[in-house]
């Protein structure tokens, strides 16, 4: 599967804008995890695909970084104004399902090595079973954050077209497809 055809079915999955970014664009920053931990998003320690539970940055970024390739997509949608925080969860949860539909219809198409990274804390379950000290319902199926491998969103998102804002009252998801082959 060549990217320009990864990037064709990620668009046909329905995300806004897709495209190809290589391991030299990556911009990965391990203080994002210290954002993580101050957990403005209250899903720290709360959800099995988000800090501290995905293991140590150092390593995760390691991990990003022995792929080569990858394919940067993003979710564009309508809030009312920067207070709809309930607009925002309705388009994350529209990410969050792209995420899934994407991960089905073509990552599992890739050949070789893939990691998929969404953002936000996992959305596939009403509540994560983290919270009840539970094993992860869904471990493949759920997608980890961008930002909690170490991703710098906004700075990676510079190497390619796509921008990390889209105009006024939108607000914009990101998640990246990344693997070894593009054969
Ligand atoms: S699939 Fe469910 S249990 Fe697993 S990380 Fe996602 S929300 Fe949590």
């Amino acid at each position: 599967m060549k990217t320009e055809q990864i990037v064709a079915e990620i668009v046909k999955a329905g995300a806004f804008k897709a495209a190809p970014i290589e391991q030299e664009s990556y911009v990965l920053d391990r203080s994002f995890r210290d954002i993580c931990a101050s957990n403005g998003c209250g899903t720290y320690d709360k959800c099995w695909t988000c800090p501290p539970c995905i293991g140590d940055i150092d390593e995760l970024i390691a991990r990003v970084n022995t792929f080569p390739h990858g394919v940067l997509y993003q979710t564009v949608g309508e809030i009312e104004d920067s207070y709809d925080f309930e607009g925002m969860m309705e388009v994350g949860e529209k990410h969050a399902r792209l995420g899934q539909e994407i991960q089905a219809k073509v990552v599992a198409k890739i050949p070789g090595r893939t990691l998929h990274l969404s953002c936000g804390g996992c959305h596939l379950c009403p509540e994560c079973a983290k919270r009840v000290d539970e094993p992860c319902r869904h471990p493949d199926l759920a997608l980890a954050p961008m930002e909690g491998y170490g991703f710098d969103v906004y700075n990676t998102a510079k190497a390619t077209p796509l921008k990390y804002v889209n105009g006024t009252n939108t607000v914009t998801y990101f998640g990246i497809v990344l693997f070894d082959s593009a054969e």
